[in-house]
């Protein structure tokens, strides 16, 4: 799996520009009446799509969903599979860093080679998240065999 995001990483050059731009325009659509912290995110996808998501929070504030999570869901919707940068804004298009649970989240769908924007330059989300759960964790400590590909 690991090989197959480094082709693509190798092929894919981001346009970061682009996709910052796309995380404030999804930014405008977050619902933040608690925070007042409105994030939009968006990422690049292995096939060359930027797909975006903001965050929608919650009076349950545990419930609150990050911009990366609707991230993941648009992802998933528009059928595709793989991020390979993804770019979080606020509204004024300043930078943001995933937080510990979205960089999680994230993982599983890029892997720990996706680039994550940032100044000076972009991360790799494996060094953003060292040492990471992962699906290889559950095969690895599992008693039961059984494994499932989407
Ligand atoms: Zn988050």
């Amino acid at each position: 799996m690991i090989d197959r995001f480094r082709a693509v990483m190798a092929d894919l050059e981001p346009d970061w520009r682009a996709l910052r731009s796309s995380a404030t325009e999804a930014a405008a659509s977050a619902y933040a009446p608690y925070s007042h912290f409105p994030v939009g995110a968006a990422g690049l996808t292995a096939n060359g799509i930027v797909i975006s998501g903001c965050n929608v929070e919650n009076a349950s504030f545990g419930l609150t969903l990050c911009a990366e999570c609707g991230l993941a869901s648009a992802l998933r919707r528009a059928g595709e599979t793989t991020l390979v940068a993804v770019s979080v804004t606020d509204p004024a298009g300043r930078l943001l860093t995933p937080c510990g649970r979205c960089r999680q989240v994230l993982l599983e769908h890029g892997g720990p080679d996706m680039l994550i924007d940032a100044e000076p330059e972009p991360q790799r989300l494996g060094a953003l998240l060292p040492g990471a759960f992962d699906a290889d964790e559950l095969g690895a400590h599992s008693t039961d065999a059984a494994t499932t590909e989407d």
